[in-house]
């Protein structure tokens, strides 16, 4: 049987996986769900929800799941076999998706059946469904015709191109840069980092240090390195990368024109004035002058914090450092000897108290408390001895599951995130409802010789971060498939359940309950704990304008005409209004701002502040009630989690907090009250 098929099965059987079930199964699934667009569109099937939904909505869910299963596993248990399966069949399932979402004679039966008469009585979840769908369809061209459509088409393809010659370009950039120095010229800088330069320049045949602008080399030369002439070479190699100042054929301006021209011209073809316009419409931010007043707001509120962190700065770098001008190659470098001068302590001494199983017990209490669920540990087949499952249980009834995969190994993408492998669903083929199963991942330090693993603060908190998403996810009790947990919310909004559990971490009585020490099971100690929390407002005011500078120049380039002939000069002159620090006259960070150019943040960079924004105001509310607070616990399980995409996300949040989000809470979290 192959485990890919299995469709009966509550849990994929994912240890009976093997590469080889990819094929015929993607063979099999595909023909069904192309099949399935073909029927569904044609006259034999009736113009209403239910019969799309059981014509069409199973078996491209089974297709997905199918697919979901592959792409988890070929990120946590990776082998070449399966890398090449998974290569075979992503451009068929990225090629049915894309022609799945513009079908205009699907697009065409949708309209039909959102406008028909019995629409206006559909549940409220539904109707959300229907309008994110048309929505969708519009934003993805199916209503243009045709060489307007053609055009579009085009456009699609050259931009995909273009972000991949972005991403291409800056690689192979700062691939190609290499620094040899003498060891010895590295002083201040971390002995491992040292030891693995000087290999690095044997294996390139040099008796020296090979120095590069990869992040684990880049990173602690500007930090640690006392020699002011080498941070400057490497500064300045780092922010020219991709650049007029480099190769031509590395050169990422003519790439950002086209690029913004494209995203601009694609506005315009389905109707808008800008592309800052186009990419806001299904985000909860809605229009651009909205984005424009939250990034006015943070920075004028964050500047005199910036201007403060900076004056100390100074202070210290002329007083302690003897560095009477602080050039920019300077500033990373005294930020931090000042950090390390005013929050001395080791982080080797916390992490003794965050043993895993207690950060586990108190993630467990504390949401077992807030949400009134039960966590069970249960079982089910994974794809490595290290994987634990766990069942969701409220009101006596199993909710719920998750696999938690915390430790980093072979075979395992780095980072940490949540995946769905089923979502909830009232499923229209007479199979009952679909429960949500999770996959929590982390990569985190294993466990050795006997002893527990030892979590960092920061592991701590992508812990509890991953959990928020999760949380959204099981605990919904909307039954529609398209807006069930996390599926429909807002880009700018999916953090607000993640980033609302992060401040749990920051919280005395919670590590109280998170710590005990690997030797001696004692939680954390009061005075750890004010160390950890003075230096969590280290230059946040800094921090804070930085991501406004960012923000400002991303909305800036999508929204003005004729944005694309004057990206540097419009990155120069954000920094001049918003900045408390000059950018240097060769900096060109555009150039490598991937974000923008080869990702999806694009008009949407300002989503980090909003999100935190949100998360922190809604964590506000439990701090006026009692960080433990039942009834607050109770609405925001009812009024956030459990109704998912169902509504917006600012009817949820209003439905829990009694009003429209402020940005004090967060203020005061970045230490800027
Ligand atoms: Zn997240």
């Amino acid at each position: 049987m192959n485990p890919l098929l299995d469709t009966a099965a509550e849990c994929p059987d994912f240890a009976a996986f093997r590469a080889e079930h990819v094929a015929p199964a993607i063979d099999e699934l595909l023909a069904d769900a192309e099949a399935a667009l073909e029927h569904a569109v044609s006259p034999a099937v009736p113009a209403d929800c239910d019969s799309l939904s059981r014509v069409l909505d199973v078996p491209v869910e089974r297709l997905r799941r199918a697919w979901g299963m592959v792409v988890h596993l070929q990120a946590v248990a990776d082998t070449p076999a399966l890398r090449d399966a998974h290569a075979q069949a992503l451009p068929r399932i990225t090629d049915f998706h894309t022609r799945l979402g513009a079908d205009r004679r699907l697009f065409a039966k949708v309209k039909v059946v959102a406008e028909s008469p019995a629409a206006a009585g559909l549940p409220p979840a539904r109707r959300k469904a229907l309008a994110d769908a048309l929505r969708d369809f519009r934003l993805g061209g199916a209503e243009l015709d045709g060489l307007a459509r053609e055009r579009f088409t085009t456009i699609q393809a050259r931009m995909a191109e273009l972000s991949q010659q972005f991403g291409k370009n800056l690689l192979d950039a700062t691939d190609d840069y290499e620094l040899y120095v003498d060891p010895a010229a590295m002083a201040g800088v971390p002995a491992h980092v040292v030891e693995a330069a000087t290999a690095d320049a044997h294996a390139h045949g040099r008796d020296a240090a090979r120095l590069t602008l990869h992040a684990p080399c880049l990173v602690p030369v500007l930090q640690y390195a006392e020699s002011r002439a080498l941070r400057e070479t490497i500064y300045r190699a780092n922010h020219m990368l991709a650049s007029e100042f480099g190769p031509a054929a590395w050169d990422n301006t003519a790439v950002m024109r086209e690029l913004v021209h494209l995203r601009d011209e694609e506005a315009r073809l389905l109707g808008y004035e800008s592309y800052a316009q186009l990419a806001l419409v299904p985000k909860m931010a809605r229009t651009p002058p909205t984005v424009e007043r939250f990034i006015a707001d943070a920075t004028g509120r964050a500047r005199p914090h910036a201007e403060r962190d900076l004056a100390g700065l100074r202070r210290f770098a002329t007083e302690q450092l003897g560095l009477a001008e602080l050039e920019p190659w300077d500033r990373t470098f005294a930020s931090e000897k000042l950090r390390q001068h005013r929050f001395a302590f080791g982080s080797d001494e916390l992490q003794q108290y965050f043993t895993e199983p207690q950060v586990l017990l108190g993630l467990f209490e504390l949401i077992e408390a807030l949400f009134d669920v039960s966590v069970r540990p249960a079982t089910a087949a994974v794809w490595h001895d290290s994987v634990r499952f766990f069942e969701l249980h409220r009101a006596g009834q199993r909710v719920a599951g998750f696999y938690l995969d915390l430790y980093a190994r072979p075979g395992k993408q780095s980072g940490a995130w949540m995946d769905e492998t089923r979502s909830r669903w009232r499923r229209p083929d007479g199979r009952g409802l679909q429960r949500p199963l999770a996959h929590l991942v982390c990569n985190f330090a294993p466990p050795r010789a006997g002893r527990p693993a030892l979590l960092s603060h920061d592991d701590v908190i992508t812990l509890f971060h991953e959990f928020g998403h999760g949380l959204h996810h099981m605990l919904t009790q909307v039954d529609e498939l398209a807006v069930s947990g996390i599926a429909g919310v807002e880009w700018d909004a999916a953090e607000l359940p993640s980033q609302f559990m992060e401040n749990f971490c920051w919280e005395w009585p919670v590590l109280q309950r998170l710590t005990a020490h690997v030797d001696t099971g004692q939680p954390l100690p009061r005075d750890l704990f004010e160390k950890l929390l003075a230096a969590r407002h280290f230059q946040r005011g800094l921090h804070v304008l930085r991501g406004c500078e960012y923000a400002a120049f991303d909305l800036r380039l999508h929204s003005e005409s004729g944005a694309a002939d004057r990206i540097q000069a419009i990155a120069d002159e954000v920094n001049r209004e918003i900045a408390v620090l000059r950018n240097p006259p060769f900096m060109r960070y555009p150039n490598a701002f991937s974000h923008l150019f080869d990702g999806g943040y694009a008009a949407g960079y300002y989503g980090y502040a909003w999100a935190e924004v949100l998360s922190a105001d809604a964590f506000a509310a439990f701090e006026e009630a009692g960080l433990f607070d039942r009834e607050t616990g109770r609405r925001w399980r009812e009024q956030v989690l459990e109704t998912g995409g169902s509504r917006s996300t600012l009817e949820s949040f209003v439905a829990f907090r009694g009003r429209e989000p402020r940005i004090d809470a967060w203020l005061r979290h970045q230490g800027m009250a």
